[in-house]
């Protein structure tokens, strides 16, 4: 499974930080849309939950 950024929840994307257990159970499972590191570091995308830019995902 690829690294992703933030993931859609009911349209509204969603940055890890936000998401609540299960959303990042079923993220990782690739059950809801990922939004990849290339699309946050193209465009600006504002999480729907905090507000912030979305920053890509660095795993360690
Ligand atoms: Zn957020």
């Amino acid at each position: 499974m690829s690294a992703f950024a933030a993931t859609k929840i009911a349209k509204n994307i969603v940055c890890r930080q936000c998401l609540n257990m299960e959303e990042m159970v079923t993220a990782q499972r690739g059950i809801t849309d990922p939004v990849t590191n290339e699309e946050v570091e193209e465009k600006e995308i504002l999480c729907a939950r905090c507000g912030k830019k979305i920053e890509p995902f660095k795993p360690f």
